[in-house]
């Protein structure tokens, strides 16, 4: 369950108390000044107070969520350390996909994604283990330390499931993933007019989607240990960065060119 915490209430908690949550995650951008500015006065206070209530009340697998873009890739450490702080015991970070209201110009620069990574894993020894990443933690699997590596913990990131996942839209818009929707001309159809099994199996969008597993990965993901692991990330973020289904994560890409990407990271260590 994924929850920016307004409506946790104690009453709310006591009802779902004895539920097995794999994850309930709480939205938290950045210390107060950066949260409020991203999502209105007194969310964070709301937010804090959620995770606090859901560390009472469900014991475990309480995680502060959030995603690394311009506006708090200097304090995601910080985060980090007050989620824990408020009591929660999973971290997921995820990385900005330039859909919806998010756009490319939103992403930290490449020095700012590796000193934030940086800084996070740094702050994640401190806290050994008090804190763990979530299994939606979206950092590509070549860009975690060495000593993390060791401990097998890039083997238990997120992989996207893409092309065989599916997103409907609130006006009954289909398309492959929810990274497609907007303008790039991959709506497969409407609910209200077609069956979802229809679309799935017959439609020219997602037969187009599937193809993408027959492609070349283009840039570092070629280059790249991981790339039959971890199949090039987002390819909704790679499609809007570069126009083209087999283009490298955008994220990867960025620290590849900055020469930021780990050289054991890669075949033969190329850089
Ligand atoms: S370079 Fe590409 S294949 Fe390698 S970890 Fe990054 S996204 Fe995955
Ligand atoms: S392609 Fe990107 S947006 Fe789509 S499911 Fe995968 S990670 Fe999510």
């Amino acid at each position: 369950m994924s929850t920016n915490g307004s409506l946790v209430t104690e009453n709310f908690l006591r009802r779902v108390e004895n539920v097995d949550f794999k994850l309930f995650q709480v939205s938290i951008d950045g210390p107060e000044n950066i949260h409020d500015t991203i999502r209105g006065p007194g969310s964070f206070s709301r937010a804090i107070k959620a995770l606090k209530l859901a560390s009472f009340y469900l014991k475990k697998n309480v995680a502060a969520g959030s995603v690394l873009s311009r506006i708090n890739a200097h304090c995601i450490d910080e985060i980090l350390d007050l989620s824990h702080k408020a009591g929660a015991d999973v971290f997921a970070l995820m990385f900005l996909i330039p859909s919806g209201r998010a756009t490319i110009e939103m992403y930290p620069s490449a020095e700012q994604i590796r000193t934030s990574l940086d800084a996070v894993f740094a702050t994640y020894r401190r806290l050994s283990h008090g804190i763990r990443f979530a299994h939606n933690t979206t950092i590509p699997p070549a860009l975690y330390p060495q000593d993390l590596m060791d401990a097998g913990i890039n083997t238990r990131c997120a992989l996207c499931s893409f092309p065989y996942t599916i997103a409907i839209e609130a006006n009954g818009d289909i398309a492959p993933c929810d990274g497609f929707f907007g303008p790039y001309n991959f709506i497969a159809g409407n609910v209200r007019e077609l069956s979802l099994k229809d679309v799935w199996g017959q439609s020219r969008v997602f037969h187009t989607a599937r193809l993408t597993e027959t492609f070349e990965l283009q840039g570092v993901c070629n280059a790249c240990h991981y790339q039959h692991f971890c199949a090039g990330g987002c390819r909704a973020s790679a499609y809007i960065y570069k126009h083209k289904m087999n283009a490298p994560d955008p994220i990867c890409e960025m620290l590849y060119q900055a020469g930021l990407f780990p050289a054991n990271s890669l075949k033969e260590n190329r850089l």
